[in-house]
């Protein structure tokens, strides 16, 4: 028979996990919604908090369908107390958006999860490995402390490969809950590796250098994002925007842009989110590329830079919410209105000297 320290880590890990794993209510019996739902709840709120307001709302939405065809507002009431309203209203459209095109069923495979709006490749993993079963590692903030240290490596843009190979192709689902469960109650700051599954193999305890892994905020890599903007027009003039909980130009007016991180989600907070508003006026507008793109770099972030065209014009239908300021304004006082090296940057494109020649 192998001693524990014979069979490989992930197994040992697999074992720690069913003798230690905390009896969430998104365990029993997960189904891709249960599990969907959680992930959506645990992305601003500890899981303390969330327990007693997730088992109403499933009490309240059991299914996709109970929650596509609730009243915003409810929805919203059986949110309160989680925050980040935006996270209910899109979760129940994102549901519709899942009846219609996939009958209900969330899809199995990651890149028409991540289609889903709202989705990123976090949720989409999370959600695909322990409902299908299907062969993806996740990260969140925990899973991301453990692989750091486990193969003391620094370089946050090689955790997602050495998660996907530590991986237990067997019983994904376990494994990446088994991973967060670590992180969350023995890998964590000050970690208590003597109670660790893997510590046979992790190489900052074996090498004792766990204090260099993750690396601090300081020691970060840059992070890595696409900025997409969008020149939405009415009458000629084109809107620019102003919102003070956004993460760039807070208090100047910019063309309106969306945020997305090139690999992972779960490393930005909330302020790189697309607010409610903007998803919804986006999607009503529709938008198309518009040849080129950039380099830009501002404190800590590798930016791309990407422009769209909304393809209808901003009518009277579409609002913008409170907290955000808008004024129109036209091509040549657009550099001046949205005073940003940035904006010079963008107005080079290529595609864009078609835009206002009339
Ligand atoms: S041995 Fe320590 S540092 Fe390594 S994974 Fe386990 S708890 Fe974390």
């Amino acid at each position: 028979m192998k001693t524990s320290s014979q069979i490989s880590p992930n197994l040992n890990l697999l074992e720690w996990f069913h003798k230690h794993k905390r009896d969430l209510p998104f365990r029993i019996k997960p189904t891709a919604y249960k599990i969907w739902v959680s992930e959506v709840m645990l992305q601003q709120t500890r899981v303390a908090a969330m327990l007693p307001l997730y088992d109403q709302f499933l009490l309240r939405f059991p299914n996709m369908e109970s929650l596509a065809q609730a009243e915003e507002e409810e929805v919203l009431e059986f949110w309160s107390g989680l925050g980040y309203y935006s996270r209910a209203r899109n979760l129940r459209k994102a549901c519709n958006y899942v009846i219609s095109n996939y009958n209900g069923k969330f899809p199995e495979s990651l890149e028409e999860a991540m289609d889903i709006p709202g989705v990123g490749p976090y949720t989409a993993r999370a959600v695909l490995s322990m409902a299908y079963g299907k062969s993806y590692a996740v990260l969140d903030g925990n899973v991301k402390r453990v692989v750091s240290r486990l193969f003391a490596e620094s370089d946050e843009r090689k955790w997602q490969t050495l998660a996907d190979q530590f991986l237990n192709k067997e019983n994904p689902g376990d494994h990446n809950q088994a991973m967060m469960e670590l992180g969350a109650l023995v890998c964590l700051p000050n970690p208590i590796c003597e109670n660790c599954p893997i510590q046979s193999a992790c190489k900052a305890s074996l090498t004792n250098t766990i204090s260099k892994y993750p690396p601090s905020k300081k020691d970060k890599e840059k992070l890595d994002i696409e900025i997409h903007f969008y020149i939405i027009q009415k009458n000629q003039k084109i809107l620019l925007l102003k919102d003070k909980n956004r993460r760039f130009f807070k208090d100047i007016y910019s063309l309106p842009y969306t945020i997305l991180p090139k690999d992972d989600e779960t490393k930005l907070g909330t302020a790189y989110l697309t607010p409610g508003y903007l998803k919804e006026l986006l999607e009503d507008l529709k938008t198309t590329a518009i040849p080129g793109t950039t380099k830009h770099s501002i404190t800590h972030h590798r930016i791309s830079v990407y422009l769209h065209q909304a393809t209808k014009e901003f009518s009277d239908k579409n609002h913008i919410l409170p907290g955000a300021e808008i004024i129109w304004t036209d091509w040549e006082r657009l550099p001046k209105d949205f005073p940003s090296s940035i904006a010079k940057k963008v107005l080079k494109f290529p595609g864009v000297g078609g835009l206002f020649s009339t």
